[in-house]
């Protein structure tokens, strides 16, 4: 596959152009992204400091909230609670476990208002496509092909045809992972990333890349903000090289970043 347009409406995700920083940013206009945590506090941090990378404020919350920080996270802030007006993207799945205690969190956030990137065990308890149609904001999922078999069933075609249906029924931007991810929008774009190094086919991996998606939507369109993940996550992979893991992705993120400006 060569770079540019592949076809009228499906392009390559190319290197996306960010801006540094205004003299009047604070941490508040560079987006505040809440990360809905739970039984794995692991995964919820590895989701937040990726998202700490591309906001300017992290909040994390859920069971992950008392789990205690990891090294390096101690800018994170733990509080529970959605009702923040400054918030611009709630991130749940990641460490949210499956049991009562997720499922009520998945109800909340489903409730709150703001833009949600839903990924993992969110995707998992969200019992059908249907439910995110409500939205005020586009939500946007990022399954792994175990994920989007569960919540859209079998579908038929290609992966760019199987997301695109899967965007347009659940009215949402979707990121169908793997070695080859596409992302899909209802409005019928649609983008397939360049080959990421097989290096990614670690645990945690995935839980990165949401914490990216959700720290450039709190500024990009949704459909551009999951395009922009994916090429960081797969350059961060390329500058993190052979045996990495996920932990690595977030050293990497700011070179990664920085080939973007
Ligand atoms: P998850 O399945 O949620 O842990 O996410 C795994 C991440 O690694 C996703 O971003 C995938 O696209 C990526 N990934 C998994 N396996 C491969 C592979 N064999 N080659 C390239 N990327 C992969
Ligand atoms: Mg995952």
């Amino acid at each position: 596959i060569g770079l540019g347009a592949l076809a009228d409406d499906l392009v390559e995700v190319a290197r996306p152009r960010l801006s540094v920083p205004t003299a009047d940013a604070h941490k508040y206009t560079r987006g505040l992204v809440a990360v809905v945590g739970g039984a794995m506090p692991g995964a919820s941090l590895l989701t937040a400091g990726a998202a700490q990378r591309l906001a300017g404020y992290v909040m994390l919350g859920g069971g992950a909230a008392g789990g205690g920080h990891a090294g390096g996270t101690l800018a994170l802030v733990h509080r529970d609670g959605l009702d923040d007006p400054r918030i611009g993207v709630v991130v749940i799945g990641p460490g949210l476990g499956r049991n009562d205690a997720a499922a009520e969190r998945l109800e909340q956030a489903l409730r709150c208002g703001h833009r949600l990137v839903i990924d993992a065990d969110a995707l998992m308890l969200l019992g059908g496509p249907e439910r995110l149609r409500a939205q005020a904001h586009l939500p946007i999922l990022t399954p792994h092909e175990g994920e989007f078999a569960t919540l859209f069933g079998p579908l038929p075609g290609s992966k760019v045809d199987r997301a695109r249906a899967a965007a347009v029924r659940a009215n949402a931007v979707v990121l169908l992972k793997g070695a080859d991810s596409v992302v899909a929008h209802p409005d019928g774009r649609a983008a397939i990333a360049a080959p990421a190094p097989g290096w990614l086919a670690s645990a945690g991996t995935g839980d990165v890349l949401a914490g990216i998606v959700a720290g450039l939507a709190t500024r990009l369109d949704p459909f551009d903000a999951a395009c922009a993940a994916l090429w960081l996550h797969g350059e961060a992979a390329r500058r993190a090289g052979p045996g990495l893991i996920a932990d690595d992705l977030l050293i990497h993120l700011p070179a990664a970043i920085g080939a973007c400006l």
